[in-house]
């Protein structure tokens, strides 16, 4: 079913988590979602519906519920999926307020206004899928609008509406490898990841979570896998006493759990009453990308290395944008879902690590193969010093999992990277796909590429690889 209307579309693009979820499928689909997101447990007084035009000029933005939610408390709007919505005030990046059902008449005295927490908006995307198997030959495409408003796949062929491009297209290829020949239904597996939890409760209840099995080990200590409230399953991170500066972290998660984005692993909150302190987040069934590529890196198409390329720089591309800057950019800090997407994890968490083997450029962990010159010499952090770990990480990916310069000691690579010596190009990589990696080991941060560029440039090589 496509999830189709004549709603205003704000952004297109290239909708991440259910790419991968389909490849088992053969199947080619279409898909445009908005989706809209369960409402607030706090229960405070409402504010009354803002005037119409107000400042924030959402007006009366339509919008179609890409999954069902059943009100759990007085203040939930229930909502079904594929039904339309008006959002009558944004409050902020991730939470709508003031909601009511249908598009028809925009009304102000219904009943049900309430805070929705919303998750991103309007995707779009298409899957090919050649084969059955994983690494089968995946291709999506990004539906795009020209300077006159005509929407369109490929650029000979273009449209008043979406409906019209995807009816063109369930009939001529035109360009794409295939025509679309049916549509994969909504998202139903693949729930928003603030799924749950509310735009202002940050502090999680320790009552309301259950703990099933360790997943792993980090410099915080243990990992687990629980449940929050019976039903969703999380990440539960306790941490060891004295591994983290804890007051500077409890300050600074109010700001990463407003960091929301389908490609970051979710922050949902962190239990602070107790001790060990526990950090909630996403779950991802497939565990740490760095073994994800040891284990099953070769059996991978190239597109799907790609894809995973794709998904960190998204992720990435997000932090660039919000001027927040991740530290230690590697494939053993993102995640893999059940689906397979690649997801970034611990952004900025190198900050509150109370360890000097890891913390100084000359301790024994700190990641000296992914870091640039400037951050070696003079720990000067940016988005740029991010892009050069971006660059690294491809490499991983691309090199099922291989450590950076394996023979060579941490000092020997310093004095490599300033001497100009820069990796070589895995044999899985094509020279575009390398001439990517490796201008982001340029060595002035002002001379590498911003993440929005090297998005760009790994979509142009999706849509026209070698
Ligand atoms: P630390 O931040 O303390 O260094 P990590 O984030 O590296 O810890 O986590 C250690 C391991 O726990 C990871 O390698 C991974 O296997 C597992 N893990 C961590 N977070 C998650 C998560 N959100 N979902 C699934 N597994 C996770």
């Amino acid at each position: 079913a496509f999830l189709l209307s004549d709603l205003s579309i704000h952004s297109i693009f290239c909708c991440c988590c259910a790419v991968q979820t389909r490849y088992s499928l053969g199947v080619i689909c279409a898909y445009v979602s908005l989706s809209l997101f369960q409402a607030d447990r706090s229960r405070r007084k409402l504010p009354l519906p803002p005037p119409e035009d107000d400042d924030e000029g959402e007006g009366s933005l339509g919008v179609v519920a890409m999954y069902d939610f059943t009100a759990k408390e007085d203040t939930d709007l229930t909502l079904k999926q594929g039904e339309e919505y008006i959002i009558l005030h944004k409050q902020d990046q991730l939470w709508w307020r003031d909601v009511t059902p249908g598009t028809k008449t925009k009304s102000h005295t219904t009943d049900s206004h309430c805070i929705v927490n919303k998750i991103i908006t309007f995707s779009l995307f298409f899957l090919f899928v050649c084969e059955n198997s994983l690494g089968g030959d995946i291709r999506h495409y990004q539906i795009k609008k020209t300077d006159t408003g005509q929407f369109f796949l490929a650029e000979k062929y273009t449209f008043s509406s979406i409906p019209d491009v995807i009816h063109y297209h369930e009939h001529n290829a035109a360009g794409l490898v295939t025509r679309l020949r049916y549509a994969v239904g909504p998202m139903g597996r693949c729930v928003p990841a603030t799924s749950g939890f509310s735009s202002e409760k940050w502090e999680i209840n320790p009552c309301e979570l259950t703990f099933m099995k360790e997943l792993g080990s980090g410099q915080f200590g243990l990992v687990k896998l629980g449940k929050w409230r019976a039903q969703q399953k999380v990440a539960i991170k306790a941490i060891r006493e004295g591994a983290m500066c804890e007051e500077d972290f409890i300050e600074e998660a109010k700001v990463m759990m407003r960091l929301c984005h389908p490609k970051l692993v979710q922050l949902y909150g962190v239990c602070l009453q107790q001790r060990p302190l526990l950090i909630v987040a996403e779950f991802m069934e497939n565990g740490c990308l760095l073994n994800f590529l040891r284990q099953r890196g070769r059996s991978l198409r190239d597109a799907w290395l790609l894809s995973m390329c794709q998904d960190v720089c998204e992720g990435m591309e997000y932090l660039e944008t919000h001027s927040f800057i991740h530290r230690d950019l590697a494939a053993r800090n993102c995640l893999v879902s059940e689906h397979n997407v690649v997801k970034v994890s611990d952004f900025g968490m190198t900050r509150y690590v109370l360890d000097n083997q890891y913390t100084s450029s000359s301790g024994a962990k700190f990641p000296v193969k992914w870091s640039p010159p400037e951050v070696l010499h003079y720990s000067r952090y940016s988005s740029k010093s991010d892009v050069w770990s971006f660059g690294v990480v491809m490499w991983e990916i691309y090199s099922d999992g291989r450590t950076p310069f394996e023979n060579r000691s941490n000092l020997e690579v310093v004095n490599d990277i300033t001497r100009g010596i820069r990796l070589y190009r895995p044999y899985r990589a094509s020279h575009s796909l390398y001439s990517i990696m490796y201008s982001c080991w340029h060595e002035k941060p002002q001379g590498r590429p911003p993440f929005s560029e090297l998005l760009a440039d790994i979509r142009k090589l999706a849509e026209n690889p070698d």
